[in-house]
């Protein structure tokens, strides 16, 4: 297993929709693959990571979803599509492409979405809450959107100079090389 270095905001290929899986020309090459995606994201405390977050022009994300502290809920998805949206909520969301910045999203409240798992079969998720804001979250990555493209344009306009002064910091930062002092304390 390796950690792979995070794409941060300003980073071209995640302003790029991502190409659809085929499940039988990766499925080979797939259980490293994610192994490298999950300890990434373990390494930083995320909820999710697309494929092209790590570099990977691939339609496929990962979400763990952690309660009270545990790990409580775990899912590949690959070519996902979402399927049913209903109800709107705001709540506050980060990005590992954006470290450190939160800003408060408005995102459907409850999502069914179909996709493949990491066996290449298909499944059916019924999301609501926090689960439902982590796939919406992920999907929109890998059709090259992020969530600051979300916000209300007044919130975007005052946020780009912040972005323009974060994106240097961020263009710096390899999560690869962090201490393993760092890695046990997240
Ligand atoms: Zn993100």
């Amino acid at each position: 297993m390796a950690i792979r270095r995070i794409c941060k905001y300003g980073e071209k290929i995640l302003e790029k929709k991502t190409k659809k899986v085929n499940f039988d020309e990766v499925k080979k090459d797939l259980p490293a693959l994610l192994a490298d995606m999950y300890e990434t994201m373990d390494l930083v405390a995320g909820a999710g990571l697309s494929a092209n977050q790590v570099g990977l022009d691939m339609r496929l994300a990962i979400i763990l979803i952690h309660r009270d502290g545990e790990p409580s809920l775990k899912i590949t998805i690959i070519n996902p599509e979402l399927v049913e949206r209903s109800g709107t909520l705001s709540a506050e969301e980060g990005c590992l492409s954006f470290p450190g910045l939160f800003a408060k999203v408005r995102r459907s409240a409850k999502v069914k979405v179909r996709a493949l798992n990491e066996k290449g079969l298909p499944i059916e998720i019924n999301a609501e809450g926090i689960f439902a804001r982590a796939l919406q979250h992920e999907m929109d990555h890998l059709d090259g959107v992020v969530f600051t493209d979300r916000l209300p344009l007044l919130s975007r306009l005052k946020l780009k100079p912040v972005l323009m002064r974060l994106k240097r910091r961020w263009k710096k930062m390899d999560e690869t090389k962090l201490s393993p002092k760092r890695r046990a304390l997240s």
